[in-house]
């Protein structure tokens, strides 16, 4: 298969005109600490002209990556909290995210896990780990779901996530199978039939995630790709991270969940972004997310409305961010988990 070469370095970014030389010092620097990868499929998306392209804002490092706030945490969703070994996350009954890889085809900026992903992250499960994880899911019969995220699971060859599913696949409880990814809009072309035939496996029922912010992500190519995993048979749904200056404007919102329920992949959530480190410049507060989602029920159809939800931090799981689950208590924001127990969320600084 045709393999994207991403650019990788601070130095290639400037080479390349993403990033202005008088940057270089500081993404360097930011370098040090996250990974940079830009796919050329991203890379032609961004608008070299515009000092704000809302796609570069997304992939190309900042200096206010190294501005780490107090209420910031490296888990920010507590995955560690809920990891009864390695690979495994088991934070509700009836599902478990299986994290078989680290490694992304991008890196964004943004990332909730950007303490574990990238080259020098947690890396490919091991074959041993990897037998222990299924293992894990054949020994628990509540488990109904299994959630591939990582890092990408669709940066793996069709062999390995082939032979993955194969694994799946014997085991009686397990019914769906879920893929979170960003491949068919930042590398397309990976999205072949050896690909599409891997995720498939004989009486369970394959959901593919796709990751995308802009509406400008959804190309013709991106297009394309999930055409064709509609086509064989698999649900795709969407996910999006609401982010100050990339898509915090209704206006681009509606364009992104027109585009994708045009594209037959279903708006599922619009995420609070989460308290990573070095990432307080692509906050938004609740308030101004309820605010723009509001804004977006009267403007578009139904189908293009996702749930607005928050990872509560610390592990709590996710929070719909309708009104009625959140209340204000002295200026932060007070939410309330699935089981009814409330959390504080801080205010955004000034
Ligand atoms: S693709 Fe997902 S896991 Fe990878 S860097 Fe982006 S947000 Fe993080």
């Amino acid at each position: 298969m045709k393999h994207d070469k991403a650019l990788r370095t601070a130095a290639e970014l400037v080479e390349a005109g993403l990033l202005p030389a008088g940057r270089l010092a500081a993404a360097e620097a930011v370098a040090r600490k996250y990974a940079i990868a830009v796919t050329s499929t991203v890379a032609g998306l961004i608008d070299r002209d515009d000092p704000d392209d809302p796609i570069a804002r997304q992939f190309v490092p900042d200096l206010a990556e190294l501005s780490v706030t107090p209420e910031e945490r490296a888990d920010p969703i507590g995955d560690q909290t809920h990891s009864p070994l390695e690979g495994i996350v088991h934070r509700y009954p009836d599902r478990v995210l299986l994290k078989a890889v680290h490694v992304c085809p991008v890196y964004c900026r943004f990332c909730f896990r950007r303490e574990m992903v990238g080259p020098e992250g947690l890396g490919t499960l091991s074959p041993e780990a990897m037998d222990r994880a299924i293992g894990y899911i054949a020994d628990h019969p509540e488990i109904w779901e299994v959630i591939l995220t990582g890092g990408d699971p669709l940066v793996l060859s069709a062999r390995r996530l082939e032979d993955m599913m194969r694994r799946l696949a014997a085991i009686a409880h397990v019914k769906v199978v879920r893929f979170h990814t960003r491949v068919p809009v930042v590398e397309p072309e990976r999205v072949d039939g050896s690909l599409i035939a891997a995720l498939k496996a004989s009486g369970k029922t394959t959901y593919v995630a796709l990751h995308a912010n802009h509406p400008r992500e959804l190309t013709e190519a991106a297009r394309a790709a999930a055409g064709r995993l509609v086509d064989a048979g698999i649900v795709m749904l969407s996910q999006s991270v609401l982010l100050r200056g990339v898509n915090d404007d209704v206006e681009v919102l509606a364009a992104l969940f027109r585009g994708f329920v045009e594209a037959r992949v279903k708006p599922y959530y619009l995420h609070h972004p989460d308290l990573a480190p070095g990432t307080a410049h692509f906050r938004v507060s609740i308030a101004e997310g309820q605010a723009l989602v509001k804004a977006l029920r009267g403007r578009v159809s139904g189908l293009c409305q996702p749930t607005y939800v928050l990872d509560i931090p610390g592990g709590y799981g996710k929070a719909p961010l309708a009104a009625a689950n959140v209340r204000d208590e002295d200026g932060a924001c007070m939410v309330t988990d699935w089981r009814g127990r409330e959390h504080v969320y801080p205010p955004v600084g000034e």
